[in-house]
């Protein structure tokens, strides 16, 4: 048996950076994960992830979203490697959707430089870009992207260095908790702690036994729409964009909108990276169908056809990632409900960009220091009636 303050099970997203500061602060820490993060089978894969301070998913996540960027920045400074790249982000909607209404909220009480623009306006400035007359866009200027891959090594590369213990390959099986510690079991081993997070992406919920209707993982396809040499769709020419379009046919899915982004070809590439952002099936993470069928390769050109026309040809790849969606849409940060010693985060399908400031957060939260933000909209509690 081996003892720790902490053990941490997940090293994607929320696992290495909280791995990374609870070493950082002198902790001792344990972090494990089933495979070699970064890797392709969970929620962190897919070459690029967008970050934006404008939060269109509310004002909460403004703060948060403003020391995430600081500390990327740092990190990159920390680790030697190049992280985060600037470019606009353009959100795209009817007026009065919600998307709009939370970027326009989120920019004006967080005085975030914006720039409204009407449809002809974003037309005559990105002509590749086509909304319906009635929609509006919102654009913050000072936006960008970040590469998960780099992003994840250099956060357990920076845990390494200051002192965790990171195991791979090896998957947690059980856990128990007595007697105010956790004992991790795994490969015929246990380790002991007196804290535990479980940031385990699409498969939180199965190992800490929470129903669907709180937490669901989610499957994701992605497209890659090849563009040739179109030096229109490339970085600092093309923003990220993100749209939210009504629908008249839903098919069943009882959704007023459908989302769907977008993110510019980077350096060296002739790919335009596409998916809805909601109108998913949930899923079986341990059973994963990763292939792309044709009907949803089908979905997501007629839907091109109408808003970025250009890319409605057959898409180069696609492949499949998860979202681990709450209930709610919003991030799960805490301590599991009936639990002392066990703590959950879980990033509802929209968390990378967060990642350092979650590693503090969660340090916090795990080492009981009052946290810098308000996270009571996060809180595992309020699902509690549900259980
Ligand atoms: C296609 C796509 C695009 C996205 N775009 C954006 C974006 O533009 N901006 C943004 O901010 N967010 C975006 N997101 C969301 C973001 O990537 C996720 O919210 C985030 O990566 C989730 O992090 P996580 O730590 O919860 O999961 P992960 O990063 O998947 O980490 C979970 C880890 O737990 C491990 N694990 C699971 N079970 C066990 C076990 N029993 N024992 C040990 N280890 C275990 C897994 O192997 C995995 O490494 C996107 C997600 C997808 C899928």
């Amino acid at each position: 048996m081996q003892i720790f303050d902490y053990i941490v099970v997940g090293l994607g997203t929320a696992g290495s950076a909280t791995c990374m500061t609870l070493a950082r602060r002198g902790s001792k820490v344990f972090g494990i994960d089933t495979y070699r993060p970064p890797h392709t089978m969970g929620s962190h894969h897919g070459v690029t992830r967008s970050v934006r301070r404008a939060y269109l998913e509310g004002t909460s996540y403004v703060p948060m979203a403003m020391k995430s960027w600081e500390l990327w920045r740092k990190l990159e400074v920390d680790s030697g490697r190049k992280l985060l790249v600037d470019t606009g982000n353009l959100t795209i909607g009817p007026s009065d959707c919600p998307a709009i209404d939370g970027f326009l909220r989120s920019a004006q009480v967080y005085d975030i430089p914006y720039v409204r623009m009407t449809a002809r306006e974003i037309q005559k400035r990105w002509p590749q870009i086509r909304p319906a007359d009635n929609f509006i866009g919102g654009l913050e200027k000072e936006a960008g992207i970040v590469f998960p891959d780099l992003c994840i090594r250099a956060l357990l590369a920076e845990a390494e260095k200051a002192g965790a213990t990171l195991l791979f390959n090896s998957s947690v099986e059980k856990m128990i908790e007595k007697d105010g510690a956790v004992t991790v079991y795994c490969n015929g081993e246990s380790y002991v702690a007196s804290r535990l997070l479980v940031a385990a992406g699409g498969w939180t919920a199965k190992l800490l036994d929470l129903p669907d209707s709180i937490i669901v993982p989610q499957r994701v396809p992605v497209h890659w729409f090849g563009v040739g040499n179109d030096q229109s769709y490339s970085l600092g020419k093309f923003p990220v964009n993100f749209w939210q379009i009504p629908v008249e046919n839903d098919k069943g899915n009882h959704l007023k909108y459908r989302e769907l982004y977008s993110l510019p070809t980077m350096a060296g590439g002739q790919k335009v990276k596409v998916a809805f952002h909601n109108g998913l099936e949930s899923c079986n993470p341990d059973q994963l169908d990763r292939n792309v069928s044709e009907n949803e390769v089908l979905e997501i050109k007629n839907m091109l056809s109408h808003y970025l026309p250009n890319l409605q040809h057959r898409p180069v790849s696609s492949e499949v990632c998860m979202y681990t969606m709450t209930a709610d849409g919003d991030f799960y940060l805490g301590k599991k409900p009936g639990s002392r010693n066990i703590f959950a985060a879980t990033l509802a399908g929209h968390g990378f960009k967060f990642a350092p400031v979650l590693g503090e957060i969660l340090a916090d939260l795990l080492t009981e220091t009052n946290p810098e933000f308000d996270l009571q909209l996060f809180s595992p509690t309020r699902f509690t009636t549900a259980l």
